[in-house]
Formats: structure tokens, C-alpha cells, sequence
């Protein structure tokens, strides 16, 4: 990834958003809503369960681990903090969902990333934002 030159785009927070980027900032680590009832993990998380249905829920840490789903590089730059190219990648993490997020060290182009363990990197930004970033596991 380029090295961040201006503030990172503020986050657009829902209702149930901040205990993710509380956690992210002051443990350095994700954590993700988690059904009390049936143990379902909730993201984006939300006022019930949608295996259950049930309201009650809890704030857990996550392994950290996942998969590479897919990834794109972007050769247009869209936010000043975001120099082209740079890269989003999808992950499903062991816990079950899905992330979109980037990869820290861009994959060479004769890579075959998709299918790679990869490991969440909780990184601070230049401007002290903390956000979920990944790195390949392997
Ligand atoms: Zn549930």
C-alpha cells in the first residue's frame, strides 16, 4: 500500500457501528457482535439475529484469521488518502463473515492470492485512525 498522505475519509456510522471502532482503537483488535442465544455472528451488526432473531448480543474478539475471498487493485485514485493503485480484498473470517478491507503488501501480479489464510493487522493511520487491514498468513 502507498503511504497515507491526507486524513482518512471520516466513517459513515450506523446505530450499532461504534463498540467496532471502539474496540478497534483501544484493544487493537476487532471485535464483532455475537448472538447470546445462538452464537451467530452478527456483521454488519444489528438489533437482532439473523439466525434467531433474538435482540440480546455481546461484543467478542475474533481470531483475527480468515480467507482471501477475492481482491481488485484500483488504478484510480478516488480518495486523497487512498493513492493509486491500491488494493480491497474481501475476507471471510473464521468466525463466518465477510470483511471487505485491504491487503498491507500488495500481492505480486503472478500471484494466486484468492484462497490464501490471511490475519488481520489493526493499523494506525498517520492521523490516528485505527482500521482493520490484513496481511497473507502463509
Ligand atoms: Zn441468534
Amino acid at each position: 500500500m502507498p503511504t497515507q498522505t491526507a486524513a482518512t475519509p471520516p466513517r459513515v456510522l450506523g446505530l450499532y457501528d461504534e463498540p467496532f471502532w471502539r474496540h478497534m482503537k483501544d484493544d487493537g483488535r476487532m471485535h464483532l457482535q455475537c448472538c447470546r442465544d445462538c452464537g451467530a455472528w452478527r456483521y454488519p451488526p444489528g438489533p437482532a439475529c439473523h439466525a434467531c432473531l433474538s435482540p440480546a448480543s455481546d461484543w467478542k474478539p475474533v481470531s483475527g484469521g480468515g480467507e482471501l475471498l477475492s481482491w481488485v487493485t484500483f488504478h484510480k485514485q478516488y480518495l486523497p488518502a487512498y493513492p493509486a493503485p491500491y488494493n480491497v480484498i474481501a475476507v471471510r473470517l473464521d468466525e463466518g463473515p465477510t470483511l471487505i478491507s485491504n491487503l498491507i503488501e500488495d500481492p505480486e501480479p503472478d500471484q494466486r492470492p484468492i484462497g490464501r489464510r490471511v490475519r488481520l493487522k489493526v493499523v494506525a493511520m498517520a492521523d490516528g485512525v485505527a482500521l482493520p487491514r490484513f496481511e497473507f498468513a502463509d
